[in-house]
Parts: structure tokens; C-alpha cells; sequence
């Protein structure tokens, strides 16, 4: 006999809540602010077939779900609080919900993000969480305040999880170790919140890339009321991402997605800060362009050339 959505929810979502006052079980999940702080809130979807496949491992999955929502409080120099977790199953399956579950909350625990609620019901396999942090009041990063002059960094490496898609879809051939790295690259991000955290009071703009460097990229210069110029070639790369052709390495690099990492500008005084930053939470940080008061992104080459841009964003509705 298959459990039912109660106890579903009892088995493998109900746990001890110590930050909010109120978790799993009544009608709502009840939590406060710290003092002088304000709350960052976040919804992403994951939708099968469209953000993951199939054949995903249950516990990556899990991992993915949350990652990709404390990706945006990383973004906005948030401490993650609390998630919920709105869930749409096509079936019970006991093996793929403890998977599931152990992905989510080995991530939630590292981050000391409490699940506090959600919803289940039976449909297509569709994963919603809205994630809760928070932020000292008026020191969120923003996308709107990059200025002229601004050095222009992004953390990480960028494109892997892109290479990993194109396997994936039978356009590349990878095996072994080079296959496994990339593949971990898109279904196990690690959202960049101790840096997003080291970051607040010293960027003066951030965002996290989950459409592609240039497409995320360009939401911040509109915000903004800026332009900037890219070196290309200064893209942070793996060591599989290197490797490989020259023309591939730039358009998974500048326009890949699902990468995860933080894009964000500083003044050029806060160099040294942001070299710190970098170093206390652990995560390479690289310089690739700087912000102009002229609008538009131009791209250039490490001979200082001109590169057309012709490196196209992710978008749901027309990919
Ligand atoms: P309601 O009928 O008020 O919508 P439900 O019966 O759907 O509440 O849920 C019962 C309790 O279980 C609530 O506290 C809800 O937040 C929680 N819950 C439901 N689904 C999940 C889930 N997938 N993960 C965590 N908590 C859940
Ligand atoms: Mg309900």
C-alpha cells in the first residue's frame, strides 16, 4: 500500500525547526527578522523536461532545487533563514522522495536553512521552493547599482553546466572524469551565499547567472542606466572547459546558463575587499570587464579586438 500525502509529508518533510518559531503541521509556518534586518524572499520552479532530466539522481535533484533558490539570496547578500517546499508528484515513490529528501535537507542543514512548510499534491513532477533570508536593512545587493567606472567580476567558472547539456543532448562527447565534473557542475551547483554575504557593503551590484553571463549580465546594466565592456577571453574556465575549441569555450562561457555563480560590480578602490571576500569564503573570484557610462555591452578580445556579440541568452520561452 503506498503512503498517503500525510504521511508523505510526516516521512520525509516534517523535522524540529530551532530558528522559526513555528514549522511543519499547522496552516502557516511562523518566523521572524532579526532586528534591523529585512527579509529576502525567492521563488524558483523546476519543472521535468525543462530545468532537469529524467534521469537526474533523486538526491541531486534534491540538491539542485534548493540550490538554485539560495543562489538568489546569494545574489541579494542574504542569510538564509527558512524554504518551503511545494512539491507536485506524479506518484509515491518511497526510494525517489528519501533520495530527494536527503539531497535537500544535506544542503538546507550546510546553509542552516530550516524547511518550514509547503504543499503536495499528485500531478507532473514540478519542484517549487520559496526560499526566506535575511539582509540588514538597506544592504541588500541589488541589480541597480553599478556605476561608471565600476570594475566588473563574476565568481567561479562558467559554462560547465552547459557542456554537460550539450552531452547530454548528444552534441559533445565527454567520458570519464572530464564527464563527471560537468555533470556535477549541472546538477549539483553550490550557490555562492558566503561570498554574496562577504560581498555586502563592498559591491555596488550583484546578480546570480542562471541565464547565461551576458543575458544575466545585461539585466544589471539596464537597471543600472550603464554599459560595459567585456574581455571575453578572461571568462574563468575548468579544466575540461579548456580543452576544448576555442569558439565552444566562448559561447558556453558567456551565454551557457545554470551556472550559479555571482556576476557583480565594485569600485575600483574595494579591489583589495574584494580579493578578501574571495578569500574568506573560498571561491575564485575574476575580473572581466568594466562599467561604462555609455549603455550597451561591447565585447572585446585579449588583443583588445572588437568580438561581435552574437551569444544568445536562455530563455524558457524560445529555447
Ligand atoms: P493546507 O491544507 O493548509 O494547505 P496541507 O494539508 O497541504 O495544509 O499541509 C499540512 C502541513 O504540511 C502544512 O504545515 C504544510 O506547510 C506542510 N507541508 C505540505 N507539503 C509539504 C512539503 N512538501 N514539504 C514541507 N511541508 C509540507
Ligand atoms: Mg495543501
Amino acid at each position: 500500500m503506498p503512503i498517503g500525502e500525510f504521511d508523505l509529508i510526516a516521512k520525509f518533510f516534517t523535522r524540529s525547526v530551532t530558528r522559526a518559531a513555528l514549522g511543519v503541521g499547522d496552516d502557516c509556518a511562523l518566523f521572524a527578522a532579526s532586528a534591523g534586518m529585512q527579509l529576502a524572499v525567492s521563488s524558483d520552479m523546476l519543472v521535468e523536461g525543462r530545468h532537469f532530466l529524467p534521469t537526474v539522481l533523486p538526491q541531486r535533484l534534491g540538491h539542485k532545487a534548493l540550490a538554485v533558490n539560495l543562489s538568489d539570496l546569494a545574489a541579494c547578500g542574504a542569510k538564509p533563514m527558512a524554504f518551503t517546499l511545494a512539491l507536485a508528484l506524479p506518484r509515491v515513490d518511497e526510494v525517489f522522495l528519501d533520495g530527494f529528501a536527503r539531497g535537500l535537507l544535506a544542503l538546507a542543514d550546510a546553509h542552516g536553512c530550516e524547511l518550514v512548510g509547503g504543499d503536495t499534491t499528485q500531478g507532473p513532477l514540478n519542484i517549487c521552493i520559496t526560499v526566506f533570508g535575511e539582509v540588514p536593512t538597506g544592504e541588500a545587493l541589488l541589480r541597480s547599482g553599478a556605476r561608471p567606472g565600476d570594475d566588473l567580476y563574476v565568481s567561479g567558472t562558467l559554462g560547465d553546466a552547459r557542456l554537460a547539456l550539450e552531452v547530454f543532448r548528444g552534441q559533445l562527447a565527454l567520458a570519464g572524469a572530464a564527464f563527471e565534473a560537468v555533470r556535477c557542475a549541472m546538477e549539483q551547483p553550490q550557490p555562492r551565499v558566503a561570498l554574496g554575504l562577504a560581498l555586502r557593503g563592498v559591491a555596488s551590484s550583484a546578480i546570480d547567472v542562471s541565464d547565461g553571463l551576458l543575458g544575466d549580465l545585461a539585466h544589471v546594466l539596464r537597471r543600472s542606466g550603464v554599459g560595459a565592456e567585456v574581455q571575453v577571453d578572461a571568462m574563468p574556465r575548468s579544466d575540461v572547459m579548456r580543452a576544448l575549441p576555442e569558439a565552444l569555450q566562448r559561447e558556453c562561457t558567456l551565454s551557457g546558463g545554470d551556472d550559479y555563480e555571482l556576476v557583480f560590480t565594485a569600485a575600483p578602490q574595494h579591489a583589495a575587499r574584494i580579493a578578501a571576500a574571495a578569500l574568506t569564503s573560498q571561491v575564485n573570484v575574476t575580473r572581466i570587464g568594466a562599467i561604462s557610462a555609455a549603455t550597451g555591452l561591447r565585447l572585446i578580445d585579449r588583443d583588445g579586438r572588437a568580438v561581435v556579440n552574437t551569444f544568445g541568452s536562455f530563455d524558457h520561452f524560445k529555447s
